[in-house]
């Protein structure tokens, strides 16, 4: 009797054994297809800068624009596609860095409504082309606080890159304001929004709502989850709201 007790145990064991290296297998295959699908959308967001700066710098070089007004609008399509490739990069760069424990900060005094704003003007000509209205709304008073200026640059890129790139039209509005010993940076849209249910992975590795509606849009997956670590390094906080078809809105904390 004792035997079978422990052969009955035993098969049990070795099903449950078989179950957990099944799942295990299936996420592997998660991981792999996921890690293929990253690898495709990287090279498609490296490839359509690449391909708008060969393209308009070939036109110029060849001197066939003698108008300065073009010559003008060629050279700022240029210098703002080597940004998007410079911020996509360093997503990548600071995606390897975080994952191998070496991700320090490098902090320094600063107006957060100043940074804020450099980003927005890098990002307007892509709001535009949208239609889209970009409405900032910073307390003028805030007190200084201490980031890793590039870092923090890198955080409002990728949260009003993806505001302009998941809305088709509406209006993205800016906030920042003190409250307690917090300064808090809202950034809303009106655009597509995020499924209930979707919300606590988009800040995965890779995490991609809907791989069929965002491939139009572009996008590598890795925006989100470099802004919370980011964010998290600062012992700061960032939360996402959404309703579909509503918009999002993303809060960021940082303790002064
Ligand atoms: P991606 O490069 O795909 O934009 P992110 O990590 O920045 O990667 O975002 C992860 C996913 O979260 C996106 O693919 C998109 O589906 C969703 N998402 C992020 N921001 C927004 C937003 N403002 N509105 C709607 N969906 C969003």
């Amino acid at each position: 009797k004792y035997k079978q007790v422990i052969s009955v145990k035993g098969t049990d064991e070795i099903a449950q054994l078989g179950n957990s290296i099944q799942i295990l297998g299936e996420q592997l295959q998660y991981f792999e297809n996921s890690r293929n699908e990253f690898l495709a959308d990287v090279s498609h967001e490296l490839r359509t800068p690449l391909t708008y700066i060969k393209g308009y710098s070939d036109i110029l070089a060849k001197g066939k624009v003698s108008n300065k007004v073009d010559q003008e609008n060629y050279l700022n399509i240029i210098n703002k596609e080597a940004s998007r490739l410079t911020f996509l990069v360093n997503d990548l760069f600071e995606m390897s860095k975080i994952e191998v424990g070496k991700f320090e900060l490098n902090k320094e005094i600063t107006m957060i409504n100043e940074l804020i704003e450099k980003v927005v003007s890098n990002l307007i000509p892509a709001a535009r082309k949208k239609g889209l209205d970009i409405k900032a709304d910073y307390q003028a008073d805030l007190p200084e606080i201490s980031v890793d200026l590039e870092r923090m640059e890198q955080v409002f890129y990728n949260l009003i890159e993806n505001a302009i790139k998941y809305t088709i039209n509406g209006q993205i509005t800016i906030r920042s304001y003190l409250k307690s010993d917090f300064v808090i940076i809202e950034i809303q849209d009106s655009g597509i929004g995020i499924p209930s249910e979707e919300l606590p992975k988009i800040w995965e590795r890779f995490y991609r709502v809907d791989q069929s509606r965002t491939r139009k849009t572009g996008g590598t997956g890795l925006g989100l989850y470099v802004v919370k670590q980011i964010i998290e390094s600062h012992h700061g906080n960032i939360i996402g709201s959404s309703t579909e078809n509503e918009g999002s809105t993303f809060t960021i904390f940082l303790k002064l």
